[in-house]
């Protein structure tokens, strides 16, 4: 393989055809990449794509059979088979991020580990196997307990803070880590070609829904002093660095009330804290990841403009057809860009869309925000 990028014939395989490989395709299109999606019929991408492969991509077989004829392999969800992944890269085909650095991730305890053994800032932990594990260490309360695997989206995360609270613990391997208390979150998010450059993004704040441990709100910049800025930046460099990784990494982090930093965890792939960088800085994250996988030179990550991006989530009580209501009155306001990831069913709280404002000046983008947020309403039929 190893065609030149720009050919028609240099192929871009994506595990998982959810939102993200989406916008990563309407970024594709640009350097005139040819996406191939592999997931199941009916997921974000399968209408989009010009090339959907319905599969499974827990599946050895399917993932093997996907992968065997693309010239680089790259993923959009870590939950994926790792044993297929390392056999194509063993045949040649460039799979990015790399297959140890999405085995290590898989896996909150390693993750948490591989911060520890690196002198990496984390909050302290134990590992347990079990509930009844778990269930020994009540001195170490409060904690928040993480599944090691299978959770996402703050799906498989439970804070602990009595030991009545203990009845809802997971019965499974875990990470128990100890409560911070929470002045901001914060996310950086970095880029490393095969040459070993690397080029961080600005570093933007999360604010959560603490019902549904998603993102409600995301701020770009985001206000934090410059030392904090620059510590992140180089913790997150220093972290793809090590892992010796290739593409793109967020790396999230907990800001103390006490003004001390930690890493939370981090995901090898565009993640939700950089969507607003599409509209927001010089190059997005889809873009960024294309570049550092496909071998180019990494885009300048600048702001262009202050923005805030808004989940757009299922709202509670509504199941069924989706239906986006007030999306014409949001679409009256300057600088408000709606992306609709095309989930025809909507539930509470699924991920059905986000919506980035822009502005010149970030609490007017704020100010805009809340409005957009009590506007729009994903309802159903
Ligand atoms: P997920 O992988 O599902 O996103 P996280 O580990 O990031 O799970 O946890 C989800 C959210 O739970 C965090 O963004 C944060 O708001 C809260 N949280 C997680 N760990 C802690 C902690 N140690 N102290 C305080 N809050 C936490």
């Amino acid at each position: 393989m190893n065609h030149n990028i720009g050919s028609p014939k240099f192929k871009v395989g994506v595990l998982g055809g959810g939102q993200l490989g989406r916008m990563l395709i309407q970024e594709a299109i640009n350097f005139n990449i040819d996406i191939h999606i592999l997931d199941v019929e009916g997921s974000p991408c399968s209408l989009v794509a010009s090339h959907f492969k319905n599969g499974n991509i827990k599946d050895f077989e399917d993932v093997l059979n996907f992968g065997k004829d693309l010239d680089v392999l790259t993923i959009e969800i870590e939950n994926v088979n790792i044993e297929a992944l390392y056999e194509l890269e063993k045949r040649g085909v460039k799979v990015f991020p790399q297959p140890k650095v999405i085995e290590l991730i898989q896996d909150k305890g390693k993750q948490k580990e591989f911060y520890v053994v690196n002198n990496f800032p984390t909050a302290p932990y134990l590992l347990v196997n079990d509930l009844a594990e778990t269930e020994l260490n009540i001195d170490y309360i409060p904690f928040v307990q993480k599944l090691r695997t299978g959770g996402y989206d703050g799906k498989g995360v439970q804070t602990i803070t009595s030991i009545s609270d203990l009845e809802k613990g997971f019965d499974a391997p875990c990470v128990l880590e100890k409560f911070v208390d929470l002045e901001k979150e914060l996310s950086v998010i970095v880029a490393r070609n095969e040459n070993g450059e690397t080029m961080s993004f600005p570093v933007v704040e999360q604010e959560f829904n603490n019902e549904a441990n998603l993102v409600e709100f995301l701020f770009s910049p985001a206000d934090i002093s410059s030392t904090i800025e620059e510590t992140a930046q180089e913790i997150a460099k220093s972290i793809i660095t090590k892992l010796d990784m290739v593409g793109l990494l967020a790396v999230e982090f907990f800001l103390s009330k006490t003004g001390e930093l930690f890493v939370n965890e981090i995901a090898p792939r565009p993640h939700n804290s950089g969507h607003q960088t599409i509209e927001g800085n010089i190059t997005s994250q889809f873009e960024q990841h294309l570049r550092s996988i496909c071998g180019l030179p990494l885009g300048s990550t600048s702001i262009i403009k202050p923005s805030v991006m808004i989940n757009l989530l299922g709202a509670k009580g509504y199941e069924g057809a989706a239906v986006y209501k007030g999306i014409h009155d949001i679409l009256r306001i300057d600088g408000v860009y709606p992306h609709l990831y095309g989930k025809e069913m909507t539930k509470p709280f699924r991920k059905m869309g986000h919506i980035t404002i822009v502005h010149n000046n970030l609490d007017k983008a704020k100010e805009i925000a809340h409005l957009v947020k009590e506007t729009i309403q994903v309802i159903s039929e």
